[in-house]
């Protein structure tokens, strides 16, 4: 028996260490706008169990590994992750999350050069019970004339009465 051995395709991305934050994922070739780049995989848990896991987490560490896919489910990087779990966070990015039938897929929303690091704007959405420090978590130094300076989204807590 004989194979045709084919040289495997370069991969599209590498985990490096990022100036944004911890490692990061970066283009290891060029990608072309509209590129899917790659799918958000983990555990498939319910918000309680998210929170059941993570809830003696030091408050300083924002580095989440949870992705809300909707009311009912949130993906748990730490869990079978890839590297999409690496993937920082940016106001003005060059991908975009996208939810389709339940699945989380990381998209090209422009071209991006090979070193250039890929980002996506999290728009962590703000709950009711959230810590008044939460924007302090969660806030972003992105670097980029429109960095709104956090993670959240919408930016400002809406101010309550009057
Ligand atoms: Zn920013």
């Amino acid at each position: 028996m004989s194979a045709v051995r084919r040289p495997l395709p370069e991969p599209l991305i590498r985990v490096q260490d990022s100036p944004l934050h911890g490692q990061g994922v970066f283009a290891a070739r060029r990608i072309a706008n509209g590129t899917r780049v790659i799918e958000y995989l983990g555990e498939r848990v319910s918000h309680a169990e998210a929170d059941r896991r993570y809830a003696d987490k030091q408050v300083s560490d924002n580095h989440t590994f949870l992705f809300t896919v909707n009311t009912r489910t949130v993906i748990d990087a730490g869990v079978d992750g890839n590297e999409a779990r690496y993937i920082n966070h940016s106001c003005e990015p060059n991908c975009e999350s996208v939810i389709e039938k339940g699945r989380v897929f990381i998209d090209a929303i422009r071209p991006i050069e090979p070193g250039e690091e890929l980002t996506y704007d999290y728009q962590i959405q703000r709950e009711p019970d959230d810590p008044p420090d939460i924007d302090a978590i969660f806030a972003c130094r992105c670097g980029f004339g429109g960095c709104r300076g956090s993670m959240l989204w919408p930016p400002r807590r809406r101010a309550r009465g009057g």
